[in-house]
C-alpha cells in the first residue's frame, strides 16, 4: 500500500475520523494528506514481508507489542493496521492468549476483494451498467478459456454442481428470491472453470451484486413467470455448450443471456 493511497484519503473524505492517529509526524510541517498514517507503516512493513517471503500463509504475525515497538508506534495502530489486513482477507485474527493466537497470514483474495466491491456497490458507486459490462467482460473471457481437461477432476465437481442448480431453478416452486441467489452463482461456478483465481475473486465479488440488480429489476411476480422461462432455457443452453466444450458457443450465449436481462429490465 502506497503512503497517499486513495483509500487512505477515503477515510478523510468521508468525514470520518481516521482509524488512528498520526504519532510519527506530527511534529513536522507536512501537510496532513501526504503523511503516513501510524497504521501504514505496518502495512508497507507486511507487504513487504510477503513480496520477499519472510512471511507466509500460515505464519503467526508477531505480537501486538512488538510490532508497536518495531515502528515506534501505539498500540491501537498496530491494531489498525491487523483490522485492515483481516478486511482485506490478508490475516485471520482470533482471541485468546493460546499459542494460536493473534494475526496468522492467510490467503482469501476474493474476501478482500468482495467486501470492498460490495460497499461500493451498496453505495450506487457502481452502476447497474458497470457491473453488467464487467460481467459480460469476465463470464464471456472465461468460457472462451475454460478448459475442461486441464484440471478433470475439479471440472466434474463444478460441473456436477453447476447441473445441480439448474435443477433447482428448473424446480417451478422455488421462490424468486432463491432464483436469484442460485443463478448468481451458477454464473460463479462456470467462470471458475478458467481456472484464473482472480477472475474467481471478482466473479465471486460480484455475487451479490448480480442477484441484486436482477431481484431489483423484476417488479412483480407476474412479471416474472415469463422472465424465469427464457432464463431457464439460457442457462441450459449455456451449460450444454460448456460441457461439450464449445466455449466460443458459450461465450455468446452468456452474453445473449445478460444482454437480454438487462435490456428487459431496463426496458430497451
Ligand atoms: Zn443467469
Amino acid at each position: 500500500m502506497k503512503k497517499e493511497s486513495s483509500g487512505a484519503a477515503t477515510w478523510e473524505n468521508a468525514g470520518v475520523a481516521p482509524p488512528s492517529d498520526i504519532e510519527r509526524s506530527s511534529a513536522t510541517d507536512t501537510p496532513a494528506a501526504s503523511r503516513p498514517k501510524a497504521y501504514e507503516l505496518v502495512l508497507d512493513d507486511i507487504e513487504d514481508e510477503l513480496r520477499t517471503g519472510a512471511l507466509k500463509v500460515g505464519d503467526q504475525l508477531p505480537g501486538e507489542r512488538a510490532l508497536a515497538e518495531a515502528h515506534g508506534i501505539s498500540r491501537a495502530s498496530v491494531r489498525d493496521a491487523i483490522r485492515i489486513l483481516d478486511v482485506m482477507g490478508v490475516v485471520r485474527t482470533s482471541t485468546g492468549s493460546g499459542p494460536g493466537a493473534g494475526a496468522v497470514v492467510i490467503s482469501e483474495p476474493a474476501a478482500g476483494i468482495a467486501t470492498a466491491l460490495r460497499m461500493h456497490v451498496a453505495s450506487a458507486r457502481l452502476s447497474v451498467q458497470e457491473i453488467v459490462q464487467t460481467r459480460i467482460l469476465l463470464e464471456t473471457w472465461a468460457a472462451r478459456v475454460a478448459d475442461l481437461d486441464a484440471d478433470p477432476e475439479r471440472s466434474a465437481v463444478v460441473l456436477r454442481e453447476a447441473r445441480g442448480l439448474l435443477a433447482d431453478m428448473d424446480d417451478p416452486q422455488l421462490e424468486r428470491e432463491s432464483f436469484h441467489e442460485l443463478d448468481a452463482r451458477f454464473h460463479v461456478l462456470l467462470s471458475g472453470l478458467a481456472g484464473n483465481a482472480v477472475i474467481e475473486a471478482m466473479m465471486e465479488s460480484l455475487r451479490l451484486a448480480i442477484s441484486d440488480y436482477v431481484r431489483g429489476a423484476v417488479r412483480s411476480d407476474e412479471a416474472w413467470e415469463p422472465v424465469a422461462t427464457v432464463l431457464r432455457d439460457q442457462h441450459h443452453g449455456i451449460f450444454d455448450a460448456v460441457v461439450s466444450g464449445q466455449g466460443e458457443v458459450a461465450a455468446e450465449l452468456l452474453r445473449e443471456h445478460i444482454e437480454w436481462f438487462h435490456g428487459w429490465s431496463t426496458g430497451s
